[in-house]
C-alpha cells in the first residue's frame, strides 16, 4: 500500500451544512481511500461567493470532525486559488481552445450550448462574455466508472462547447475542479451519482490542458420514495453533531457495508475502513429514504 497512488478527495460547496446525503459521499470517499492504504484531502470549493451563506465551510469542517473524518493535508478552499485558474485559462487560450460568447440565457441551444453563434467570432460582442471551450471531435465519450461500470454518452449528448468562466467573471466549476484535482494530486474520485455526466467534461479539460486523469466511481444518490435527491433546496436537514456515531452507522448500513461494533467514530471508521467494500454499491444509482 502506498499512500502516492491512491489520493482521494471529499469537495463540498459550502452552500449550507452537511446533511445526510453529503455526508455519505464524504464518508464512502473516507473508507475507499483509507481501506486502500491512500490519502484522503478536503476541499472547500467556495467559488461562488454569492451561492455561499457565512459560516458555512466553518459548519462543514466541524460537522466532518465530530465525525472524526479528518483529512490528511491542510485544507484547499478555492478562492485561493485564482491564479492557477487564470494560468489553466491562458493555457487552453494560447492553444485555440477558448472563445467569447456573448449569448443570453435565451439564444442558448439544448444543453446550454452556444453551438457555433460565437465560435467563430462574428458576434464577439459589448458587454459581458462568458468563456467557452470549444469540443473537437477527438472528444472523448467513453470511461469506465468504478462503480457505475462503462459509461458512454450517446453523440447527440455530446457538449459542442462548454463554460469554464462565466458571464459575471466567476470561474466554472468543470474548470475549478480539474484544476485542483491536478493541484492536489487526486487519483480517485468518488462522489455522487449527480455528477457522473460532468465527469466527460472533466476528462476532455485534463487532456486539453495535459492533466492526469484520475479514476471515477459514482456512487448512489439518496432520495425519498419519489425519486427526488435530498439536497438542500428540498431542505434536507443538517446531520446532528451530537450522534455521529449513530450518524455513521446509519451511512454504513446505507452504503450496504458491515456495520462494525464501536464506542467512538475514530474505532468505528477504522473498523469499516478494513471492511470496506465498494462492489456492494456496484450499478446502484440511488438510495431510497423512506422517512
Ligand atoms: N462541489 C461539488 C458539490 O458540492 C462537488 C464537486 C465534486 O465532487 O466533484 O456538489
Amino acid at each position: 500500500h502506498s499512500t502516492d497512488s491512491y489520493r482521494g478527495r471529499f469537495a463540498p460547496s459550502p452552500s449550507g451544512p452537511l446533511h445526510q446525503g453529503s455526508l455519505l459521499t464524504a464518508l464512502a470517499s473516507y473508507l475507499d481511500a483509507r481501506h486502500a492504504g491512500g490519502h484522503w484531502l478536503l476541499r472547500i470549493e467556495d467559488i461562488d461567493p454569492p451561492r455561499e451563506p457565512p459560516g458555512a465551510a466553518d459548519a462543514i469542517r466541524r460537522c466532518l470532525t465530530a465525525h472524526a473524518l479528518h483529512p490528511d493535508e491542510p485544507v484547499l478552499y478555492q478562492h485561493t486559488q485564482s491564479a492557477a485558474y487564470d494560468r489553466a485559462l491562458e493555457t487552453l487560450d494560447a492553444q485555440g481552445w477558448l472563445f467569447r460568447c456573448s449569448c443570453t440565457r435565451r439564444q442558448l441551444g439544448p444543453g446550454g450550448a452556444c453551438g457555433g453563434r460565437c465560435a467563430d467570432g462574428a458576434t464577439a460582442a459589448a458587454g459581458p462574455t462568458s468563456l467557452r471551450v470549444r469540443v473537437t471531435a477527438d472528444f472523448d465519450a467513453f470511461f469506465t466508472d468504478l462503480v457505475q461500470g462503462g459509461q458512454l454518452l450517446q453523440q447527440e449528448d455530446v457538449p459542442r462547447d462548454f463554460v469554464v468562466r462565466r458571464k459575471d467573471g466567476l470561474y466554472a466549476y468543470q474548470l475549478a475542479v480539474v484544476v485542483d484535482e491536478a493541484h492536489q494530486g487526486i487519483t480517485h474520485v468518488i462522489r455522487g451519482m449527480d455528477l457522473l455526466p460532468t465527469t466527460f467534461q472533466q476528462r476532455y479539460l485534463q487532456q486539453a490542458l495535459g492533466l492526469p486523469l484520475p479514476a471515477y466511481g459514482h456512487i448512489p444518490v439518496i432520495t425519498d420514495t419519489t425519486g427526488r435527491k435530498l439536497s438542500k433546496q428540498n431542505r434536507a436537514p443538517a446531520a446532528d453533531l451530537a450522534r455521529p456515531l449513530a450518524n455513521l452507522q446509519q451511512l454504513l448500513q446505507l452504503l450496504r457495508q458491515p456495520v462494525p461494533k464501536a464506542d467512538t467514530p475514530e474505532a468505528l471508521l477504522e473498523a469499516a475502513a478494513k471492511g470496506w467494500d465498494r462492489e456492494a454499491l456496484n450499478g446502484m444509482t440511488r438510495l431510497v429514504v423512506t422517512q
